[in-house]
């Protein structure tokens, strides 16, 4: 076993963390950028699918997302156990056999 809170283990996480948005400079907490022509934020997901909002063709109100300082998705697999290691999260099984739960904004995992 690995100590989770190791100075390294520490470390690591913080490579992942961002005070601002990587693709729309927003701060933690507010709003990612939005717009009708281009779709804005690359990095925000869709409330809805939690998939990202660029992408999301279904005809509806993706919402706003808001920036957490983390990459979407990575605490969900932190919190899941879904990790190659710290600071690695498993996108692929998060997005493949996880299921987002809209209500709470999070995913979850496999009955
Ligand atoms: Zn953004
Ligand atoms: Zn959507």
């Amino acid at each position: 076993m690995t100590d989770g809170n190791s100075p390294q283990h520490q470390d690591l996480r913080l490579l992942y963390f961002a005070e601002r948005c990587p693709d729309c400079t927003v701060e933690i907490g507010d709003e990612h950028d939005y717009n009708d022509e281009d779709g804005g934020c690359d990095v925000a997901r869709c409330l809805v699918t939690g998939l990202q909002r660029l992408m999301c063709g279904l005809d509806h109100d993706c919402g706003r997302d808001v920036w957490t300082g983390w990459p979407p998705g990575h605490l969900d697999c932190e919190r899941l156990g879904w990790m190659f290691g710290p600071g690695l999260p498993d996108l692929a099984r998060l997005y493949t056999e996880a299921t987002w739960d809209a209500e709470q904004q999070l995913w979850m995992p496999p009955a």
